[in-house]
């Protein structure tokens, strides 16, 4: 296309679908639909670098805030990540970073991709005394109140130093059914899916009702891991296991592209046995120091990137071909 008016429609559309997904917890198209007009946009911009401005969502990360929770300014921001949709464009994701650091052999700390909502932890002298949301990436909401009311997020870690940590706030697939049923029951509208449900239940002011939804979390980053002589994200998970802190345990580190296409290929399969939604597999350059050395855009890191799995819609399609031909 390349008009500029049809651009502007697009961004304006975008825009529209984030406001409805990140601050309402209501979105009206999935993600797929989403994501495809998202890419489409980034190549409009990509050819027309000029027409990039500020209010793009290729520069901003979630949506704006507007409940009642006080903001909570974040030290560090906390970012977006890009995504890919198939092996090649993993590949090649994988081969730019090689080349940005000039070596030919990377390791990658492969993780899944738990579809819920950024939380931020931190710990002051061994006590949890701030929970946020990610909110636009610099502010977000101070939800500790709810926090509190997660039964698998420690109140209390066997260690003094300051330590924010960061994971996945997210609703398993039994909880889920449970509470949309409950809701159908009781004439309400029920959630489009677990992220929602989970960023819904978070993001209300009676902590009452947080309890009841039974939230979990899956925590992933340790801020400053530095501080903690960490020098990799697969040591930082068993150290955060060690905390306390629920970590997933299906990371695996990986030094070829041969070992990813297994991974994918197993939780392509296995996603669907797990109790909770995950939608692709996060890649994590392994080694702390070179993730530091990569950097980040204004918006995503450079060092870790997602793969999407394709909406089950397709997937259901391209197994019919297969079993056809
Ligand atoms: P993202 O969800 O694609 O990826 C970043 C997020 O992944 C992180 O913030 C973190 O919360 C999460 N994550 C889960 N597991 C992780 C792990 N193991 N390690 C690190 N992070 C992990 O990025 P985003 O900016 O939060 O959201 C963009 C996505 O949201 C789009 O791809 C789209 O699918 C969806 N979206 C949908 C609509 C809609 O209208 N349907 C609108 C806007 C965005």
């Amino acid at each position: 296309m390349d008009n500029y008016e049809e651009y502007l429609n697009l961004k304006k559309q975008l825009n529209i679908y984030r406001r409805e997904y990140y601050t309402e917890d209501a979105p009206s198209v999935q993600d797929f639909e989403y994501d495809r007009l998202y890419q489409k946009l980034l190549a409009i911009e990509s050819a027309h670098q000029d027409w990039v401005s500020s209010d793009s969502p290729s520069q901003n990360v979630g949506g704006a805030i507007n409940t009642a929770f006080p903001k909570f300014s974040h030290t560090i921001p906390m970012l977006s990540m890009d995504d890919v949709f198939s092996l090649e464009e993993s590949e090649a994701a994988v081969q730019r970073i090689q080349k940005n650091i000039q070596q030919d052999e990377v390791e990658f700390n492969l993780e899944l991709k738990i579809d819920g909502l950024a939380i931020s932890l931190i710990y002051e002298n061994g006590h949890l005394v701030k929970g946020s949301t990610r909110g636009d990436g610099m502010v977000g909401e101070d939800i500790t109140p709810n926090i509190l009311q997660i039964a698998d997020i420690p109140k209390e870690i066997p260690l003094k130093d300051h330590l924010e940590v960061r994971g996945e706030c997210y609703l398993g697939k039994e909880s889920f059914a449970r509470l949309n049923e409950a809701r159908l029951e009781e004439g309400k509208s029920t959630f489009a899916n677990p992220r929602n449900a989970a960023a819904g239940s978070l993001r209300q002011l009676n902590s009452k009702v947080t309890k009841e939804r039974n939230l979990q979390s899956f925590i992933y980053y340790v801020i400053e891991p530095e501080n903690f002589d960490l020098k990799t994200q697969s040591q930082a998970l068993i150290k955060l296991k060690e905390w306390g802190f629920a970590t997933n345990q299906q990371n695996r580190v990986i030094k070829n592209f041969g070992e990813v296409r297994d991974y994918l290929d197993e939780y392509q399969e296995k996603r669907f046995n797990l109790p909770y939604n995950i939608d692709g597999i996060v890649f994590k350059v392994n080694d702390l120091a070179l993730q530091n050395s990569l950097g980040n855009t204004v918006k995503v890191p450079r060092w870790e990137f997602a793969y999407k799995f394709p909406p089950l819609e397709a997937r259901t399609k391209i197994r019919t071909i297969e079993w056809t031909v």
